[in-house]
């Protein structure tokens, strides 16, 4: 009988400067920031060809999740082997003490966006921790148009056709496809995004690169283009509590190209699914995964894939533990919806 090495993979973050960044990944992650620059992002999964995500145990450490994407493309998969030539989703957590660009990313509608070879970003983030300034931005405000638009950037007033948001921890924020988005004042999210690069920056609130002392560019013309004027499905979303026991399974994304649930509770629960891989990320508490007589041990801040053939397991709490479970659906999922608190 053949007997397959895969078990339960944790990743090493990949840490990112960014202007708008902090120093609050340090308090969420245990690999220490690598010097005392503004790190915005840390990539906690990343199946890309110039961040890629390293195992950081077992008999699998040191290789890329493209390599373990290449060589057990069905144990890891399951159903979904061969759909994908890459893993289909980059998970990063971000710390923005300042405003990031208002960006947006493009959908498969556009014609000639995303460029040939690029896929379509759809995301989400999750509230990790904010403070009194926090503010997400996503969507426009009914009515507002592309000559809007246009005008409002010149003379530095496109706040005032966003959607505004004020984050609290928990919150889950919906950013299709096509929907204008920004986040600041000292946040910290978790965001799930479809894996792809293609981002284009409609405005910079005026910010200088410290690195280059210069403006970074922007790129109007290809954003007005992308966007979704209409945008319905953006912004806050309302939790579907799917279960209360063992464990508090709140469904928050319910899209084409990922599930995600918020577990919290104390008792032992199963994650993992018959099949398909799951994507277990840590946000609060500690606990024990146990897998074929084995104990993996969860920390605060770590990712961690359950490759389909480790299927459900059991998670054992050490005490409270909030941790968000990914999955990626066989069939495209039923609509978002969103709700109406705006601040
Ligand atoms: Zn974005």
């Amino acid at each position: 009988m053949s007997q397959t090495p895969l078990y339960p993979l944790r990743f090493e973050p990949i840490y990112q400067y960014r202007l708008w960044g902090g120093r609050r990944l340090a308090n969420l992650l245990s690999a220490p920031l690598p010097n005392d620059g503004p790190f915005g992002e840390a990539w906690i999964l990343s199946d890309r060809e110039d961040h890629a995500s390293r195992v950081a145990n077992g008999s699998l450490q040191g290789q890329t999740i493209h390599q373990v994407m290449e060589q057990f493309q069905e144990p890891l998969m399951g159903e979904l082997a061969h759909r994908f030539r890459r893993f289909p989703l980059l998970l990063k957590f971000l710390d923005a003490r300042e405003m990031l660009s208002v960006q947006v990313h493009p959908g498969y509608v556009h014609a000639g966006v995303p460029p040939a070879g690029k896929t379509a970003k759809t995301e989400a983030w999750v509230v990790l921790e904010a403070g009194k300034e926090s503010r997400i931005d996503a969507g426009l405000k009914p009515g507002t148009t592309a000559d809007i638009l246009r005008q409002s950037i010149t003379n530095g007033t496109l706040a005032e056709h966003l959607v505004s948001i004020t984050p609290k921890p928990g919150d889950g924020i919906f950013i299709p496809a096509g929907t204008v988005h920004s986040l600041g004042g000292d946040v910290v999210v978790f965001e799930i995004q479809q894996n792809s690069d293609v981002t284009f920056r409609l405005y910079d609130w005026g910010h200088i690169d410290a690195k280059t002392g210069r403006p970074r560019e922007l790129e109007v013309d290809q954003a007005l283009a992308c966007i979704d004027f209409l945008d319905g499905a953006a912004g806050l979303v309302t939790p579907v509590v799917e279960e209360r026991t063992p464990v508090e399974r709140a469904r928050l994304f319910q899209c084409e190209p990922f599930r995600l649930w918020r577990l919290r509770g104390q008792s032992p629960f199963t994650v993992g699914a018959e099949l398909a891989p799951r994507v277990l990320v840590c946000v609060e508490g500690t606990g024990q995964v146990e897998h074929n007589g084995d104990t993996y041990v969860v920390q605060k801040g770590e990712v961690w894939v359950l490759p389909a053939v480790v299927g459900v397991c059991i998670f054992r709490p050490n005490n409270i533990v909030s941790l968000l479970e990914i999955a990626i659906p066989k069939e495209p999922g039923s609509g978002q919806r969103r709700v109406g608190r705006q601040g």
